[in-house]
């Protein structure tokens, strides 16, 4: 046991809740939650199965890159969770995943547009494409870098799968759910070759600035978490 068990387990929970939902497939996939702000993340070990896991399989590292806790290498894909907590403080938890209907987008290589309000309230007004880079590189780090500046938590990793953001782990979860529910309609709606409808302008932009307002309090309060300390 280490001095990060919650996070741990709650990595652990979500990595196995989404194995067992399929949305993962295989080893493909991973989890992590930002420890307070610490510059820490408690992140999945790199191609295990989850199912086989337990609490202590997963890794702490910090945002340098040193390992903390865990004896299993941590997800190739560390670098890039690093990036994005860096670049979007408003995010504690990330989820990678190879879900089938939002693959179907990193396939073609196209975004998905706002379709629902409930869709815009939770994953932002697009759901962007990540032009590709190769699993761990220095190049897919900087492509999603650039991507989540959008302020949106929801994104497609062209030919590879999908990349989801939360304030917290619950909210990281639910929007895995809604992307692949989002992707799913869209898909089938194309499909019809009939014209879909977008959601109007004015709501797309209302709905949105909500989301936007939720992370700008989460921002203050981190901000002002460490000025009390200092
Ligand atoms: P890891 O098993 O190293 O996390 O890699 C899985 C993956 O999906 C890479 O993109
Ligand atoms: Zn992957």
């Amino acid at each position: 046991m280490g001095l990060h068990d919650e996070a741990r387990k709650q990595v652990l929970d979500a990595a196995i809740g989404m194995t067992r939902r399929g949305l993962l497939v295989g080893t493909g996939g991973n989890v992590s939650v930002r420890i307070g702000d610490l510059d820490l993340l408690a992140i999945t070990p790199s191609q295990r199965d989850y199912l086989e896991l337990g609490p202590d399989d997963i890794c702490v590292v910090g945002f340098d890159g040193t390992p903390v806790e865990g004896a299993l290498a941590p997800s190739v894909e560390t670098r890039m969770h690093i990036a994005v907590y860096q670049a979007r403080p408003d995010v504690n938890a990330i989820l990678h995943t190879h879900q089938v209907h939002a693959s179907v987008f990193a396939v073609l290589g196209e975004p998905i547009p706002a379709l629902t309000d409930e869709q815009v309230a939770n994953l932002g007004n697009t759901v962007a494409v990540v032009p590709y880079g190769l699993s761990g590189s220095e190049t897919l780090m900087a492509n999603i870098q650039a991507a989540v500046a959008n302020k949106c938590n929801a994104f497609v990793l062209q030919s590879h799968g999908a990349l989801l953001l939360g304030l917290d782990v619950e909210r990281a979860l639910r929007n895995v759910e809604l992307l692949e529910k989002t992707a799913h309609a869209y898909q089938m709606a194309l499909a019809t070759g009939k014209a879909v409808c977008r959601l109007p302008e004015d709501v797309e932009a209302a709905v949105f600035d909500l989301l936007k307002s939720d992370q700008r309090v989460e921002v203050r309060r981190k901000r002002k978490a460490k000025e009390a300390r200092a």
